[in-house]
């Protein structure tokens, strides 16, 4: 919400945009301090009141009217209401280091302070809970307030002295003396509780502020007192006799008087060392067990407090500079390895839970291995190329809806014994290999039909449209048989037993709800039609990655027959491992070329690999014929032998293929004078396009390729052609120009 568009507006269109503004936080104002259940964001509340801030200093008059002039709510009306002897104020909010600097420039400007004049400044962490007033005569608790609008709150007396670091007598304290503090509760209370809640069937809460509040705004004590809360002290109110000098003595004071008080408070001298604070506080976040959502500064001296005393609202002499509500740091437990529907390895982070914006966060993305590593999918160096290690203490990065990410690293807190992450080469689900193809950033499970996660897309993919398309089985009664107890379709093959099963079984299908006598004998002839299958549609419905219906086809059309393709399959698999070990060569040469500046030798190193894997002439002549086949590359090539080496998979196949008879694919039509040949296009064509010319060929059932070669039939040549139409020349291939092979066609 950039505030830059406020300068396109009139008086009236500000003056609207103010009520707007005004509305939102008010409403949000309410479902905060007396709902207990903020609706938006700290992030996007801060912003609605900035926002709401540029447009009253222009317009002042309208500061007086709305929320900028209240501080919370009014009180709720269940408790009764308590006057504040002295206002209980908020703090003016920085989010930027400038923000901190601007500030102490107007405390020096304001006191008039000679530069070289020290300033001493308080830091202390913003406890991020629920603040509460507490009035002490005699040393003794007469009075627990919440802050309400500031001038007057709830009196919560009762229930603050059920909390145990609330002391309910003083020795040695002023004769009257209000306290001020933070109610809060831990994270570990935090979980216990909204365990509790769960077990009770009660409602749980977002993250531990709106736990704290909700548990003190109790109108019964009793349960109030169940609620595992705690209390800082770190400010006063009214008091008859002052507490010290300075704050820090002051807060000594309290410590001496028994509260607990914040054990990270400190002085600091200048901007750099509020700003260092700021730091370590923002990093150690995660260790302390309760949120704080910034630091507080103070000037220590409370005589210059006093000279800098209050504009309407806030305090002149403090100000809270807030972390980023989507960033928190936090210690990173372990990495798990998820498997998606379509194979894909993901690796999650489990952290120590951490408040990130309001929400409790304990898993975060890490998105995939290089990223672990990092590096991003060209290796190029992400986070200055700091990877990620179990143990470490990371950063997470969450903003809206989107999934929890891990940010950031320090390498700083690295505990000595992290080691670098290995990313699982086999798929924890299933055990299959888990390989990356080129250009994928993602690592998947080769498993397939076999891999538990992938099954049930497997098997929608396998009675899909293009594939077995078996009426009455569709993506809801697939669902039905694989989680089926009497029934079960775990893979494809299942299908084809279904009604043997059936027959044998005690509680027919015809039985059951959602299928009659009629359904069910429907469904299993529609099975029973499927057991003669066209060669392509068997081969699409295997689900192997990168094999669309058309490069099913093509590999229909090339093997003809079911046993053709395995037997080539087999025979290739040394080479198709050789190719793979030559690609990894080729990206461990790349990396190596990079890391030490110079050019990569990567034809080198893919013979070497090459070499070194020792390929028989048949398996390398089986794999060239099936790269070379149409529609059919080396990665989806890889694909399908990798499928059919898989043991597991080659089962599931096998026992598929018991059920089936294939269809071999249907010849093409042998009419046309080039069917079946292959025709290479080279030059400049002057009646067509390059791929208007390469569809019609393939409409007469011609194969197009792109090199000339022994294989090839005829090259048609335009002007310009060059090296090709030599290359026919040398091999004795008929070439034709553009008009005789349109003669040729007869178009
Ligand atoms: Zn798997």
């Amino acid at each position: 919400m950039a505030d830059e568009d406020l300068q396109g507006l009139d008086e009236p269109g500000l003056r609207a945009e103010w009520q707007r503004l005004a509305d939102r936080v008010a409403a949000a104002n309410l479902a905060y301090h007396q709902a207990d259940a903020p609706d938006i964001s700290d992030a996007d509340y801060d912003a609605l009141k900035r926002r709401l801030a540029a447009i009253e200093a222009r317009l002042p008059d309208l500061a007086a009217l709305g929320p900028s002039a209240q501080i919370g709510a009014p009180p709720s009306e269940t408790f009764a209401k308590v006057r504040h002897a002295q206002r209980m104020l908020s703090l003016e909010n920085a989010f930027t280091g400038e923000d901190v600097a601007d500030f102490i420039a107007r405390v020096r400007g304001f006191l008039n302070l000679a530069e070289a004049a020290p300033l001493v400044l308080t830091a202390e962490p913003k406890i991020d809970g629920l603040s509460l007033s507490l009035r002490y005569e005699a040393g003794r608790l007469v009075l627990a307030a919440t802050r309400g609008d500031g001038e007057t709150g709830e009196n919560v007396t009762a229930n603050a002295r059920t909390i145990a670091d609330i002391p309910q007598t003083l020795a040695g304290a002023p004769a009257v003396l209000e306290v001020r503090g933070e109610v809060y509760m831990g994270h570990a209370d935090f979980a216990a509780l909204n365990e509790r809640q769960t077990a009770a069937g009660d409602k749980t809460f977002a993250n531990p502020r709106n736990a704290a509040a909700g548990s003190l705004r109790q109108l019964d004590a009793a349960v109030t007192a169940a609620r595992p809360l705690r209390f800082f002290a770190y400010s006063w109110g009214e008091m008859s006799t002052p507490l010290g000098p300075t704050q820090t003595a002051a807060v000594a004071r309290l410590a001496e008087l028994g509260f607990k008080v914040n054990p990270l408070m400190r002085r600091c001298e200048g901007l750099e060392a509020l700003l260092a604070a700021w730091r370590e506080i923002e990093q150690g976040r995660a260790t302390l067990g309760y949120d704080i959502d910034g630091v507080v500064y103070k000037v220590d001296d409370l005589a210059l407090q006093d000279r800098l005393g209050f504009r309407s609202t806030t305090p002149r002499w403090a100000i809270a500079h807030k972390f980023p509500a989507e960033l928190a740091w936090t210690r990173l437990l372990g990495i798990d390895i998820q498997v998606g529907r379509t194979g894909a390895l993901s690796p999650v982070a489990r952290l120590q839970p951490v408040t990130v914006g309001g929400v409790v966060v304990s898993n975060a993305t890490l998105h995939n291995e290089d990223y672990i590593a990092g590096r991003d999918a060209k290796g190029s160096p992400i986070r200055d190329g700091k990877d990620i290690r179990v143990g470490d203490w990371v950063q997470v990065y969450r903003a809206g809806d989107v999934i929890p990410k891990v940010a950031d690293v320090d390498l700083a807190q690295r505990p000595p014994e992290a080691v670098a992450f290995t990313f699982p080469r086999l798929c924890p689900e299933c055990g299959s290999e888990a390989v990356r193809e080129e250009g994928d950033a993602v690592r998947r499970c080769t498993g397939g039909l076999i891999c538990p996660a992938q099954a049930i897309e497997q098997l929608r993919h396998f009675v899909s449209r293009g594939a077995f398309d078996i009426e009455g089985l569709g993506v809801k009664q697939i669902e039905m048989f694989f989680a089926d107890d009497q029934l079960p379709v775990k893979e494809p093959a299942d299908i084809f037993t279904l009604a043997a099963r059936d027959a044998a079984s005690l509680t027919r299908l015809r039985n059951r709800d959602g299928f009659g006598e009629k359904s069910a004998a429907n469904l299993f002839q529609a099975i029973e039609d499927r057991r003669t299958i066209p060669f392509a549609r068997l081969l699409f419905g295997l689900g192997i990655r990168h094999m669309g219906e058309v490069a099913a086809q093509d590999v229909a059309r090339h093997f003809a027959t079911w046993a053709a393709l395995v037997e080539s399959l087999d025979h290739a698999r040394p080479a198709a491992l050789a190719h793979r070990a030559a690609d990894a060569a080729e990206d461990a040469e790349r990396m190596a070329a990079a890391a030490e500046a110079r050019r990569p030798r990567i034809a080198e190193a893919r013979r070497a690999a090459m070499t070194a894997a020792q390929v028989t002439p048949a398996a390398q002549a089986a794999w060239d014929d099936l790269v070379g086949t149409d529609g059919v590359g080396p990665v989806l090539a890889l694909s399908l032998s990798d499928s059919f080496a898989n043991p597991q998979e080659r089962g599931a196949i096998d026992r598929l293929m018991a059920h089936l008879t294939v269809l071999p694919p249907e010849a093409r039509a042998k009419v046309s004078p080039v069917a079946g040949k292959t025709v290479v296009f080279t030059g400049t064509l002057e009646r067509m396009t390059r791929a208007e010319a390469k569809a019609r060929a393939e409409a007469m059932g011609a194969k197009v390729a792109g090199s000339v070669s022994a294989r090839t039939d005829l090259v048609v040549a335009g002007p310009g052609a060059g090296s090709k139409a030599r290359e026919a020349e040398k091999l004795g291939i008929e070439i034709l120009d553009e008009d005789a092979w349109l003669r040729l066609i007869g178009a």
